[in-house]
Formats: structure tokens, C-alpha cells, sequence
């Protein structure tokens, strides 16, 4: 039996799969079982941001897991405390609750913000307000707080208390945030599940302002953003406003499950000894992984980050087959003629792994992906615009 119909057999049907068994990787290539050779252009969705087992992070990682692999959170480890530190340091955050994903990630930040606001204000206020067209995970919790009715469908009844303006409506925002007593506004920076679509600056800036007015805590979920892919460390950066939490998974591990719940100093003592918890969180070689990956995004990697993307822009844009181009960094979609699924798949047949974000075509390549390789993949992608 293949490992396709193995799979099919056995692992629950919650996925579309690609038509394609991978065997292995060395930076931005892939290969499969067939032997075949492909371009990475969406990085596990957006998590080994250096690529395949990039020598500098399997370093870290292996030199960890030659030591302790899981002690629990009842010991203290160097791993976790040394990511903690750097995080705080590079963002100005005070405190990082860890854990295992997005939605966890997410799950902790709606935590903090509904004890905070419920200490501060009462009970009553418990409300996050979130985006129309958000995603925030598959939890109930986090389904509850993605802005998009087809997720609810069928899993109903969903923790209550969640409320979605429309993205980039300050008017909007501004009536929900005087009519539904909030415990907190939490955004993404670009909605990427939802399209690659980007926030505007005024809206970023006016929901940082409104939130920092009225004391409600406002959490950035850099999931996706996060780590370097919009060509800043944290998408929240490119517009000068300091969030409350942030959450952040995906490419923090470069590719080992964590998630990152960042606390700013007037939420980061809201979560006292068994408030919260996870016994994975924190785990040392998870932390290894990420700490080597955090410490690589200075300036000066995140400036390449930018070249990239201006490259990726300047190729597509107008190009053939293609009617938009939108998005930040290395997160990029693109509107095209012909269906997202039709493009994906002669790339596929052609050697380039993409993916799809509603009805674009999403881009999500390694951080470090060569500039030759990155050519050769852009070329393909733009030919598949065009057929
Ligand atoms: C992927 C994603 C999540 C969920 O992350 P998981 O690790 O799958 O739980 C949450 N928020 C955003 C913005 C995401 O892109």
C-alpha cells in the first residue's frame, strides 16, 4: 500500500491533500517519495522560515535534545528562560506565556484580557471584538473569535462573548467598542486564512489609540505575521503602536510546535500560579529551536526579508493573468485570472509548492530562500499566472 492510501485509510478526512508525498528537504527544495524535486514557496504555512533542516537551527535543536528532550513546567530550563528574555527584549514586552500553537497562543491572550478587563471593570466586561473575515484558530474559543460564519457551521454552541467589526471600519469599531462593554480588540495585521489582506495604518493606529483611551486591552495576533515574515520582527511594528498581547506560533519554531503569548507591563501580572498552564509549554527543545531562530532576525536579515519582497512585487505586479497583488514581507497573495487551484497545480507539476488563501494564490517561502532559487520559482509561478 502507498503512503497515500494508508493515509486516506487512517488519518482522520479534516484535510485536502496535495497530491504529493514528501520525503525530505534541504533549505528551500523538497523532494518526494518519486524523487521529485520542488521549490518551498509556503514553508509548512509559514513555519520553517529558514527552510528544511537549516544547519544552524538542527544545531540548536539537536544539541538540546542530546540533553533534555520534556522536564515539565515544575523545573526551571535554560531554553525557556533565555527565549523569554530575547522575546521581551526585542519587542519591550514584559512576560511570555508558552505553549504549543496558534490557537493556544491566542487562547492565552483571551485569557489575559478577559481577567484583566473583568478585575478592572467587572465581570460584565468579557467581550472580545474581532475582525470580520479574521482567523484566530480551530478551537471553540478561537473559532468563536474568527470572524467567518462557514468555520462555525455545525459546531455551534461556541463560546460565547465574541463580536466582529468590519476590518478597517474605525466607525464601526469605535460604535462596538462604546455598545458591547469589551475585555478586549484583537486584530491581525494582515488576514492571511482570510486573503493576505492587510490592515491600513489608520485603522491599525486608531484601534491602538481607541484601545489605549478606553484601557482595553488590544492583542495583535502575530501567528502568521509574526517572526520575521512581514520584513519586520512583529507586523505590528511597521506602525509605530505598542499592543497589550501579542500572540504569536507558526514560524517561531522554525519548525517545531510553540506557541508565544507576549504580556506588556500593564497586563503582564494578570496571570498568577494556576491560572493557566500547558505541559508541553515551554518545552526546551522547542525553545532551542526558536531561540535560534529569534536571535537570526536582526536587522540586517529582515532587510533581505524586504528585497525579497519588493522582487516578488515588482515580478508580479501587472503581470500577466495576474489582477492583484497584496500583502507584507514574504506573506503574499496573488488574485489571478485563472482559478488559485489551476495555478497551484501546474506549479506543482512544474516544481513549486504554493498555496492558496481563499480564492488567491498564497505565498509563504522560506525567510532565507536563495535569490536564485527564489528567480527560478517566480518564473514558473508567473507562467502559471498567464496559462
Ligand atoms: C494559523 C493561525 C492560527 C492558528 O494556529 P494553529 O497553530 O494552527 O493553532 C491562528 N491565528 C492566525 C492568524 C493563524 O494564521
Amino acid at each position: 500500500m502507498s503512503i497515500t492510501s494508508i493515509d486516506k485509510e487512517y488519518v482522520a478526512g479534516t484535510y485536502g491533500r496535495f497530491p504529493v508525498e514528501l520525503l525530505c528537504g534541504k533549505g528551500s527544495l523538497l523532494t518526494g517519495t518519486d524523487g521529485k524535486r520542488y521549490i518551498d514557496m509556503g514553508s509548512g504555512i509559514g513555519v520553517t522560515c529558514f527552510g528544511t533542516a537549516d544547519e544552524e537551527w538542527l544545531a540548536a535543536v539537536t544539541e538540546q535534545l542530546n540533553k533534555l528532550q520534556h522536564t515539565s513546567n515544575l523545573y526551571y530550563t535554560e531554553p525557556c528562560a533565555l527565549l523569554a528574555k530575547a522575546l521581551c527584549e526585542k519587542t519591550g514586552m514584559k512576560k511570555v506565556f508558552f505553549s504549543n500553537s496558534g490557537a493556544e497562543a491566542n487562547e492565552c491572550a483571551i485569557k489575559v484580557a478577559r481577567k484583566y478587563s473583568a478585575e478592572k471593570k467587572g465581570d460584565d466586561h468579557y467581550t472580545i471584538i474581532t475582525l470580520v473575515n479574521s482567523f484566530h484558530g480551530r478551537t471553540l474559543t478561537t473559532l468563536a473569535a474568527t470572524g467567518q460564519d462557514h468555520f462555525h457551521q455545525l459546531f455551534n454552541p461556541l463560546t460565547p462573548g465574541f463580536l466582529s467589526v468590519p476590518a478597517n471600519d474605525v466607525a464601526a469599531l469605535e460604535a462596538a467598542v462604546a455598545d458591547c462593554k469589551p475585555a478586549g480588540i484583537m486584530m491581525e495585521i494582515v488576514q492571511g486564512e482570510g486573503g493576505v489582506l492587510p490592515l491600513t495604518a489608520e485603522f491599525v493606529q486608531a484601534a491602538a489609540k481607541l484601545a489605549k483611551e478606553q484601557d482595553i486591552p488590544l492583542i495583535i495576533d502575530e501567528v502568521q505575521t509574526g517572526n520575521g515574515r512581514t520584513g519586520k520582527l512583529y507586523g505590528y511594528m511597521h506602525f509605530g503602536i505598542q499592543p497589550d498581547i501579542v500572540s504569536t506560533a507558526k514560524g517561531l519554531g522554525g519548525g517545531l510546535p510553540i506557541g508565544a503569548t507576549l504580556m506588556s507591563e500593564k497586563v503582564q501580572n494578570v496571570l498568577g500560579p494556576g491560572d493557566h498552564g500547558s505541559t508541553y509549554g515551554g518545552n526546551p527543545v522547542c525553545c532551542a529551536g526558536a531561540l535560534s531562530v529569534i536571535r537570526r532576525l536582526d536587522d540586517r536579515f529582515l532587510a533581505e526579508v524586504q528585497a525579497k519582497s519588493d522582487y516578488i512585487f515588482s515580478q508580479l505586479e501587472g503581470a500577466e493573468g495576474v489582477l492583484s497583488v497584496s500583502g507584507m514581507g514574504l506573506m503574499i497573495g496573488i488574485e489571478t485570472v485563472r482559478p488559485a487551484k489551476e495555478v497551484l497545480a501546474q506549479c506543482m507539476e512544474q516544481g513549486v509548492l504554493c498555496l492558496t488563501a481563499k480564492t488567491k494564490v498564497r505565498l509563504l517561502p522560506p525567510l532565507n530562500i536563495p535569490m536564485d532559487v527564489l528567480k527560478e520559482a517566480i518564473g514558473i509561478i508567473k507562467a502559471a499566472c498567464k496559462n
